[in-house]
């Protein structure tokens, strides 16, 4: 469940408590579709382990955050991305509405530069 006991949406999405769909599952993370995608592409990696952000994260969940990311570029067939923008959302007011921390992954589309 993780390091502080905390249970959320995501934590139920990995439990298989609430169905979605998952592209990617291994030990330490899965990567879901996003269910209200912000571009043609978008995806969740979510750690199994539940923490809320960065300020927080053990080394052991640092290691987890650099596999996602080394991972995620290896994926691009299974989620039928070419180039991709990842994002993290820490806190409410950058918009962070779960907090269980994740990585937006979106694609699919030419993005500004903010
Ligand atoms: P954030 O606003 O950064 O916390 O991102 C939370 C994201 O989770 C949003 O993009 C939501 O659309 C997405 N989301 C919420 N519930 C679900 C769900 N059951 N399955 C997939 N994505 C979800
Ligand atoms: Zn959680």
């Amino acid at each position: 469940m993780g390091n502080n006991e905390q249970t959320c949406i995501f934590c139920d999405i990995i439990n298989g408590k609430i169905p979605s769909k998952i592209l990617y599952n291994c030990d330490d993370f899965i990567i879901i579709e996003d269910i209200n995608p912000q571009a043609p592409k978008h995806f969740l990696a979510i750690p199994k382990e539940h923490f809320a952000f960065l300020a927080h994260c053990t080394d052991t969940q640092s290691t987890v955050l650099g596999k996602i990311l080394q991972t995620i570029p290896q994926l691009k067939q299974v989620l039928q991305i070419d180039d991709f923008r990842i994002i993290i959302n820490q806190g409410k007011s950058a918009g962070q509405t779960v907090f269980h921390l994740h990585f937006h992954i979106l694609g699919g589309k030419e993005f500004g530069n903010f």
